[in-house]
């Protein structure tokens, strides 16, 4: 009988302290910054995450040459808003130089974000530049945590002291599968814009300057005001979280076949571009409309439909599933709602940004995003894609540039 009862009270005074907490929960990066004080790995409680995985990560965060901050957490519509800043929030919190990484998993499928922080001065390479410059990061399995958390240790150990980047071990690698893009692959994606593979870029860049000379949308009449930066953000986001629920699916499915496997490379690669966009651009409002267009592709590429264009005139509409005579010859894909105005012979008012000239900044007056110069963007360079299906490599090329 004592037994029993000693039982039941243990049971009511573990309970007990457990209901101030639950009523008034702390932010999540608060709790992540007081579970590191007792451990660098944090593992949320709602996780099983098996003792081979931590030991993994464990190793790998000893060796690393800086200090390393991990957490691992379920993937809540908090984290879905703030899992880029999230990093940040944490280094702000904890104020110790090091690599501060958040994986984050969705249904069964893993994702991270990391942060590198060190005092000035330092010599070094970015992080974001070492994660570009490895081929091998697309290959690596999203199934379990360990592999792309000790990755990410390991590219944040070359960036801090400049060691060489280890090979991935064939187990944390997605089985065999082509590689590259084909010819015939290329003249697949350039089909939807009517043009070949030869002189296919130098097409693109004739075409971007005879479409500024068409210039800008005319008399329709009504103030034109430019889209607000808000709301292709929370739109792009939206998506981005789609997509990787969709390939998240994707990836659950067991034997997968080569076209399955080839769906999921494009997928991730557009995914992946649509992310840095987001990342490296939060405010900029054609970085924003490029992720949103990218996330669309991957999530419509991972759920196995066709891919589409965007629609040229604005990529904030629906995808360009009409193709229109624009100018000189030239083809567009359009939604069915701009086709129909040039159609009518006018010019649809199309995604209208501030203009960035413009003595002393009066000159605010939103433009079609064509008019800006396409050297300056990979969006305006190639339409957001609806010119040449090349904006994902474009920004994981710039990425890999930026040394
Ligand atoms: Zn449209």
């Amino acid at each position: 009988m004592p037994v029993r009862f000693l039982t039941a009270l243990l049971a009511a005074v573990a309970f007990l302290p457990a209901l101030p907490a639950r009523a008034q929960a702390p932010e999540l990066p608060d709790r992540i910054a007081v579970a590191w004080r007792t451990d660098h790995l944090s593992v949320d409680p709602r996780l099983a995450i098996p003792a081979t995985e931590l030991d993994r990560i464990r190793g790998a965060m000893r060796t690393a040459g800086v200090p390393v901050y991990v957490a691992l957490v379920p993937r809540t519509p908090y984290l879905a808003k703030n899992r880029f800043d999230l990093p940040t929030l944490l280094h702000a919190r904890i104020g110790e130089p090091g690599l501060y990484l958040v994986a984050t998993v969705d249904d069964k499928s893993w994702a991270t974000n990391a942060g590198l922080y060190r005092q000035g001065g330092l010599r070094g390479r970015d992080l974001t530049s070492v994660r570009g410059d490895d081929k091998q990061r697309f290959d690596i399995v999203s199934d379990r945590p360990a592999p792309q958390i000790v990755r990410t240790i390991q590219h944040a150990s070359t960036a801090y002291d400049g060691r060489a980047l280890p090979a991935v071990p064939a187990a944390d690698l997605e089985p065999e599968r082509h590689r590259g893009l084909s010819v015939t692959d290329k003249s697949d994606r350039a089909a939807y814009v009517g043009l070949g593979v030869g002189g296919f870029l130098g097409l693109v860049l004739t075409l971007m300057i005879a479409l500024r000379r068409r210039g800008k949308p005319g008399r329709s009449g009504t103030s034109q005001r430019a889209v607000e930066p808000r709301k292709v953000q929370l739109k792009a986001d939206g998506k981005i979280k789609q997509a990787e629920r969709a390939f998240g699916r994707l990836d659950r499915r067991r034997n997968k076949t080569t076209k399955l496997l080839d769906q999921r490379d494009d997928a991730y690669r557009r995914l992946d571009a649509a992310r840095t966009l987001r990342a490296d651009q939060p405010d900029d409002v054609l970085a924003s409309a490029g992720a949103l267009v990218l996330a669309r592709q991957a999530e419509r590429i991972a759920s196995g439909a066709a891919l589409q264009p965007p629609c040229f005139f604005n990529p904030t509409h629906n995808p360009g599933t009409a193709k229109v005579d624009w100018s000189d010859d030239v083809e567009v894909p359009a939604c069915e709602w701009c086709a129909s105005v040039v159609r009518r012979g006018d010019t649809p008012p199309g995604l209208l940004v501030p203009a960035k000239s413009g003595l002393l900044g009066h000159d605010r007056k939103p433009v079609p995003y064509w008019t800006l110069d396409p050297e300056d963007s990979p969006m305006v360079a190639t339409g957001f894609g609806a010119l040449s299906d090349d904006l994902a490599d474009r920004i994981t090329g710039r990425k890999e540039d930026a040394r």
